[in-house]
């Protein structure tokens, strides 16, 4: 499926699925930036200094993260940062692929699928707060299906499920 040949999150050990916070993250936001730099370089795009740090504020964890949550955050290392930086930067990653929109959090994650651009679908703890991406291909291909039956065109699809990842359900 992917054609781009530079590292993919979905080969890394632990990139996919729940973590808990026992598991080398270090690694993780390593792959994430890794990724992004060497994507940006291939669609001969500029991961400026502020964008990279943005994405690398989203990796802090597998949650969500908000706007102003990013903002207070970026506001610690660079001065005088405001809202429309953080909003430039975000739209940057998010029309890359390298994070997404989680709309019924308001809120912003890496992205751990594919390099090409897809529908992210989610997996939401409700407990903890971390998400996970799923591969949606199947999903899309069965909403696709039944919009297409219905004659229906989609100009936009969020599949996001709330619930509570292993750890949170077995403690
Ligand atoms: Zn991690
Ligand atoms: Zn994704
Ligand atoms: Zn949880």
């Amino acid at each position: 499926m992917t054609k781009t040949t530079g590292p993919k999150l979905s080969d890394v050990e632990g990139a996919r699925g729940f973590h808990g916070t026992a598991h080398a993250h270090g690694r993780c936001i390593g792959q994430a930036l890794d990724r992004a730099e060497s994507l940006c370089r291939q669609r001969g795009a500029r991961l400026t200094r502020t964008r990279r740090r943005v994405l690398e504020l989203i990796w802090d964890s597998h949650k969500a993260v908000k706007a102003y949550d990013l903002l207070d955050r970026l506001g610690e290392t660079e001065k005088s940062v405001r809202p429309p930086t953080v909003y430039r930067a975000l739209k940057f990653l998010i029309a890359h692929g390298l994070v997404h929109r989680v709309d019924s959090l308001n809120a912003f994650i890496g992205c751990s699928g594919s390099d090409e651009l897809h529908n992210a679908q989610f997996l939401i703890c409700q407990k903890c707060g971390e998400v996970s991406e799923i591969d949606g291909e199947g999903i899309d291909q069965a909403v696709a299906r039944q919009a297409a039956a219905a004659g229906f065109t989609i100009r936009s699809q969020t599949v996001e499920l709330h619930g509570e990842c292993p750890s949170c359900a077995a403690s």
